[in-house]
């Protein structure tokens, strides 16, 4: 017990050790082109590995259940404040604990159990928290769902007004994991409307255009806004929910204690710090970046010759159909051959897919990380080339090679984390 407050993870416990230097290393030496992650800052990271994670604040600022909170209010204080400040909303609640339970917590505040939900089909781009049957949202509540026009590919506002009109939903739900458009919330606002429907809108995804102006803002126009805080947004892992105040105490109340006991204080802390680099003028040249290198990297998959859902995209995502009805390969065959050559994509359905889910006929690319690492349009020209090549030829041991090479060039011009690998032995292998 002599080390308990002193010794370092490395000599405390070499497995997970080692692990979280590989994890590094692998964020490192790969290109990751997840659409919904991105790498905190350094400070974000410190943040949260920080001696709030000891405390217990149940309840809110200046209201807990326990002693001791005058530095939690603190960082909830400011978590919040920021919040509304780059949002413009009237009210915040930045302590769920993840998106889910954001929705959740949403879910719970709008609609009595049973009542019925609209929200987008899953396999259009939707959310499992938005009906989908095995998750809460679906078990809960009878759901109705609308979609994308075949010929578009893009969400057909005429025909979720006739959806609106026949399921008669309590809560319309918008926002969306895999689309790669622009949402129009003003209309969707006023097709709930015109139905007596409230709206939750759920910009997981695209929180940090909303932020920076890049995206329209759902703020004004829909009664309930929910987010992650770990995707565009750039900050640790978690759920925030926007609302009018007229909402406020009961969506406070749905949180905790509807569907959470205390709040991760460490996290709120982290959070707090994200908000507060996304206040800074630098965050919005870095959300058009991402624009900027989405844009440029649909081109060159288009330039050769793989489809992009929509034609293009208006955000941070593509989706690309890889199958192109039997041409090419499945989704999850891409996803394989681009991981072996250390590119990190993720299968995705497309709209009317003939695949199932856990096979599909695309893959959702998106830039939020690899811009945070600075990477610029030339960048994506190489790795767009560098993509195709694999999708081409998936089992061509040449081009594997040569894309393995211009993977580590690449990754080695953009460095992250100095001095995060623990133990020696792995920065010399690094
Ligand atoms: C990612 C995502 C969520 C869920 O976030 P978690 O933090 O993984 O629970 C909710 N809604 C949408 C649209 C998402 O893309």
């Amino acid at each position: 017990m002599d080390n308990f407050f002193a010794a370092d993870i490395a000599t405390v416990d070499p497995l997970i050790s080692r692990a979280i230097d590989d994890e590094v290393r692998r964020q490192t030496n790969g290109l990751e082109l997840i659409a919904s992650e991105n790498f905190v800052s350094e400070a974000v990271l410190q943040t949260m590995g920080t001696v709030f994670t000891n405390k217990y604040a149940e309840g809110y600022p200046a209201k807990r259940y326990y002693g001791g909170c005058e530095y939690a209010d603190v960082v909830e204080n400011a978590a919040i404040d920021r919040a509304k400040e780059i949002f413009g909303a009237e009210h915040a609640n930045v302590q769920p604990h993840s998106g889910a339970q954001a929705n959740m917590a949403v879910l719970m505040t709008a609609l009595d159990h049973g009542d019925t939900i609209l929200g987008m089909n899953l396999s259009h781009g939707g959310h499992l928290t938005h009906g989908h049957p095995l998750n809460f949202s679906g078990i809960n509540y009878k759901v109705a769902d609308y979609g994308v026009n075949k010929e578009t590919e893009q969400i057909d506002y005429d025909e979720l007004q006739k959806k609106a009109e026949e399921s008669r939903p309590t809560l319309l739900i918008c926002g969306a994991s895999a689309y790669p458009r622009t949402i129009d919330f003003e209309r969707i606002g006023e097709i709930a409307r015109s139905v007596g429907a409230k709206v939750m809108a759920d910009i997981a995804h695209i929180a940090g255009l909303v932020a920076t102006g890049l995206h329209p803002s759902p703020v004004p126009h829909c009664e309930f806004v929910t987010t992650t805080t770990h995707k565009t947004l750039r900050g640790p892992r978690g759920g925030l929910i926007l609302c009018r105040e007229e909402f406020a105490a009961d969506i406070n109340r749905s949180v905790f204690p509807g569907v959470q006991g205390g709040p991760l204080v460490h996290i709120i802390a982290a959070k707090a710090v994200a908000f507060g680099e996304a206040l800074r003028g630098d965050f919005k040249a870095y959300q058009q970046q991402v624009i900027d290198n989405a844009k440029v990297l649909a081109e060159t998959l288009a330039a050769a010759g793989l489809r992009i859902v929509s034609g293009g995209t208006d955000n941070h995502l593509l989706l690309v159909d890889v199958f192109m009805d039997g041409k090419g390969i499945t989704g999850k065959v891409a996803e394989k051959a681009l991981d072996e050559v250390h590119i990190t994509v993720n299968k995705n359905t497309i709209p009317f897919d003939t695949q199932k889910p856990f096979v599909a006929s695309g893959i959702r690319i998106g830039t939020p990380a690899l811009t945070t690492r600075g990477m610029k349009t030339d960048e994506m020209r190489q790795i767009g080339e560098m993509i195709a090549a694999i999708i081409h030829e998936p089992e061509s041991e040449a081009v594997k090679t040569r894309v393995k090479q211009g993977v580590a060039e690449i990754t080695a011009r953009f460095p992250m984390y100095p001095g995060r690998l623990k133990r020696e032995e792995a920065i010399s292998a690094a």
